[in-house]
């Protein structure tokens, strides 16, 4: 099995365990069918070297302990010299990418890792945009030995919400991008602006459509090189792209650093844009209340800093609203996730997606490679 256990580590400790929790499922009901089950994940990116600091060892222990069972730790990547598993065990093999010719893909470190089992259960999302040996080589290395590739609960959660469920949205269909950059979801924004009846943008991306419609953005961080490709999409999208009226602006983007609200036209030399304002948040609202289905990628300001998370808590608690009337939400993106945590909606929204780059290649109508390689991907 093939799991997405790259969690933030603090030292040898494990720092948060949602990715260990989202994993479960799959591992619960493989262990409850008395499958021998062997456990592959990749953990930061050693770049095909042993690096002691990334040793999946401590997230063994974290596995074993959430799962309520003993999971044995396998200090071999390939598993050479691990005891094979018994019938409900639990192993956890080393580091992927202490093997070079993981990202590589490469055939014949698949076949090895293929030839460790019987079936290979995908359950790695946050990994399935990209074709590496442990993701898409063991797939078919499996099937040309006669065994199957499928995916795992969490995947195929996955797929229901990014992928069946955004095929034929409940309309009206609103999606909320924000967060530092466009150059990362050009991809996104311009296949959900075909699709959706609103596209509300915040964050720092705003900052480069506000510089495209000939506004001033003072210290702000904006992408120079993007602003053309801004003004094209403008073009393109009219109606459907909303922009933030106001926003607050600092003095930089440290804590306690002093701030005011102004409209977007008021901008001066100086001042950092670091969140939506009000007036925003509540045009934001409104489009949010009347959607029935919504995807939410990237924060609306430097949501980290308290002072300057009141427009990411605002459509945090829009898109809730919405879910508690009934519309599908679906948010996508770690650090959005992280904001749906701290304003304290995660557990009154559809679904929160595992994967960054994975959920936005989803959105962006991408096939991902780790999908397409398992039999029961498409
Ligand atoms: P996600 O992980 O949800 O996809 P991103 O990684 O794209 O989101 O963006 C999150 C980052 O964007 C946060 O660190 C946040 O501080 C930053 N950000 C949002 N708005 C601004 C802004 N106006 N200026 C600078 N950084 C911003
Ligand atoms: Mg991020």
């Amino acid at each position: 099995m093939r799991s997405d256990l790259n969690v933030p580590m603090d030292g040898a400790r494990v720092a948060d365990d949602q990715r260990i929790v989202a994993s479960l499922p799959t591992i619960r009901m493989l262990v409850d069918a008395g499958a021998r089950v062997l456990v592959l994940s990749h953990l930061g990116r050693p770049k095909g070297e042993v690096d002691p600091g990334l040793s999946l060892a401590p997230v063994a222990e974290r596995l074993g302990a959430v799962l309520g069972r003993e999971v044995r730790f396998g200090p071999d990547p390939l598993g050479r010299g691990v005891a094979e598993p018994i019938s409900g065990e639990v192993v956890l093999l080393e580091n992927t990418r202490f093997e070079l010719g993981e990202t590589r893909n490469d055939t014949e470190l698949a076949r090895s890792w293929a030839d460790l089992g019987d079936l290979f259960v995908n359950d790695a999302f946050g990994t399935a945009h990209r074709a590496h040996a442990s993701t898409v080589g063991i797939a078919s290395a499996m099937r040309s030995k006669g065994g199957d590739a499928v995916s795992g609960l969490l995947m195929a959660r996955e797929l229901r919400y990014l992928g069946d469920a955004l095929r034929e949205p409940d309309r009206p269909f609103v999606a909320i991008l924000g967060g530092a950059k466009i150059s990362g979801k050009i991809d996104v924004i311009s296949a959900l602006s075909s699709r959706v009846d609103r596209l509300l943008v915040g964050g720092a991306m705003a900052n480069t459509f506000f510089r495209a419609l000939g506004l001033d953005t003072g210290a702000s961080l904006v992408e120079e090189d993007r602003i053309e490709m801004a003004r094209e999409l403008l073009e393109v999208v009219g109606d459907t792209l909303l922009l933030p009226t106001d926003c607050i602006v600092a003095e930089s983007l440290e804590a306690g650093s002093r701030s005011r609200v102004v409209h977007r036209s008021q901008v001066e030399d100086a001042d950092h844009i670091v969140d939506v304002g009000p007036e925003t948040v509540t045009a934001f609202d409104e489009v949010i209340g009347r959607a029935r289905t919504v995807v939410w990628n990237g924060p609306m300001g430097v949501f980290e800093v308290p002072d300057f998370s009141r427009g990411t808590e605002g459509v945090a608690h829009s898109v809730a609203d919405a879910c508690d009337g009934g519309a599908l939400v679906v948010v996508g993106g770690g650090d959005s996730a992280a904001a749906a945590h701290l304003a304290g909606v995660s557990d009154r929204l559809s679904h929160i997606s595992s994967g960054g780059g994975a959920s936005l290649a989803l959105l962006a109508g991408q096939e991902l490679p780790g999908v397409e390689s398992l039999s029961d991907g498409a």
